[in-house]
């Protein structure tokens, strides 16, 4: 029968968290296939999924690729160990001329041939029906992965597909992520999804002055981010009245300083209200001015729970790669502003003083401008399916 086989190495690494790291693991698998005809079994060390409709395998493999977790993937024949079973499916492989090895795993060590020894035998017979493939141990074409399991069952694989890695997601817990229209905060959203954190976002924006446009392109954003994090439940924001005050009372050149720590206040009290542990921004340092040590500084300090930055040591150009690979890219370069742009003043401090920053807020009403921005929160939550 053919079965699709599920490695997921780093999961061993946490002792006796083993068992809820592998049924997170199997409840996002489960998510994931939804609507796609399945079996999911827990085999010794590996998943393996089975009875699934062979038109819809490679939709399978596609899906099963984003899952963070999963290390790799093979589509194999499963059949029942015995010596008999493995050479005569060993028969039957075709390589079209490719080179190939054999590279036999023997967890059930009930099995009587060793290895070393099966990998010979079973080399002889597939050179012997591919006379036109030579045995490369080292770089080959195709590698023949014979893994005898413990459950009383052989896979035979001819392909290995390498996918993502990572931590299954919710098995570090629950993060909030400040997601602009950008191409940064998705890559960062996406880094820490990575890491096990379940995701919830939260966007500003500043309507009338920005448009509705801008809002559906960060909806747009956090469906494509679903392929990787299942859902994300999205708060949504207005810091207009903010931004208006700001630009009434205070010195333009510090708009993007105050705006940030306003917005970083907001972030911090609806993360504590959602159970999220930590902020996570797409900042990288030195960027743009709002990202300058000092200007990371000064954000930084209006709040008290871990803000996670991923991207903080990254290049644009390295950024842009990654946001292409997750697909969020061609979302993130339409031309809606979110917030920010609006009333951008012509000269922003780059090294802002924390005096002058606390002397400008003096003339705001903080609680009462958080409040009005709580109050006007709507919330809608995107999924994949
Ligand atoms: P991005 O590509 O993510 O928009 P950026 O390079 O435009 O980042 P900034 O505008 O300085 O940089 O924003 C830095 C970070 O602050 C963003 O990555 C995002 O996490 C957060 N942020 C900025 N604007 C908003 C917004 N309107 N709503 C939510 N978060 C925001
Ligand atoms: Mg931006």
């Amino acid at each position: 029968m053919n079965v699709i086989l599920i490695r997921y190495d780093e999961i061993f690494l946490k002792g006796k968290n083993r068992g809820s790291f592998e049924k997170k693991l199997k409840d996002n698998i489960v998510y994931t296939l939804t609507g796609l005809k399945h079996k999911l079994h827990t085999i010794s060390g590996r998943l393996e999924i089975s009875d699934y409709d062979q038109e819809q395998e490679q939709a399978i493999v596609n899906r099963l690729t984003k899952v963070f977790g999963i290390y790799s993937l093979s589509v194999a024949e499963r059949i029942e160990t015995s010596k008999e079973n493995i050479c005569s499916f060993c028969e039957s492989i075709k390589l079209n001329n490719k080179s190939f090895r054999v590279s036999t795993n023997r967890a059930s060590k009930i099995f009587p041939i060793k290895s070393m020894q099966l990998n010979i035998i079973l080399g002889d017979i597939i050179g012997k029906n591919n006379p036109n493939s030579k045995v490369n141990l080292t770089t080959p074409e195709v590698d023949v992965n014979v893994d005898i399991r413990e459950n009383g069952y052989t896979y035979i694989s001819t392909s290995y597909i390498k996918c993502v890695g990572g931590m299954p997601l919710g098995s570090a817990g629950k993060g909030l992520v400040l997601l602009s229209g950008g191409i940064d905060s998705p890559v960062a959203t996406y880094f820490l999804a990575k890491r096990g954190l379940t995701i919830e976002a939260i966007h500003f924006h500043s309507y009338p002055y920005t448009s509705e446009l801008a809002r559906n392109k960060v909806e747009m954003l956090a469906k494509k981010l679903c392929a990787y994090t299942n859902t994300i439940k999205l708060h949504i924001v207005s810091v207009t009245h903010i931004q208006e005050e700001i630009h009434k009372k205070c010195d333009g050149d510090f708009m993007i300083t105050l705006l940030r720590r306003m917005m970083m206040r907001i972030s911090q009290i609806i993360a504590q209200n959602n159970d999220c542990g930590a902020l996570i921004t797409g900042e990288s340092l030195g960027q743009v001015a709002s990202q300058t040590l000092q200007s990371i500084g000064i954000t930084n300090s209006v709040v008290n729970i871990p803000v996670f930055r991923p991207l903080i040591g990254f290049d644009k150009e390295e950024i842009i790669a990654i946001a292409q690979k997750i697909d969020t890219y061609e979302t993130s370069i339409m031309p809606y502003e979110d917030c920010c742009t609006v009333f951008l003043p012509k000269s922003p401090v780059t090294k802002p003083k924390i005096e002058k920053v606390l002397r400008e807020e003096e003339k705001l009403d903080i609680e009462t401008l958080i409040k009005k921005s709580l109050e006007s929160e709507e919330i809608v939550t995107i999924s994949n399916f």
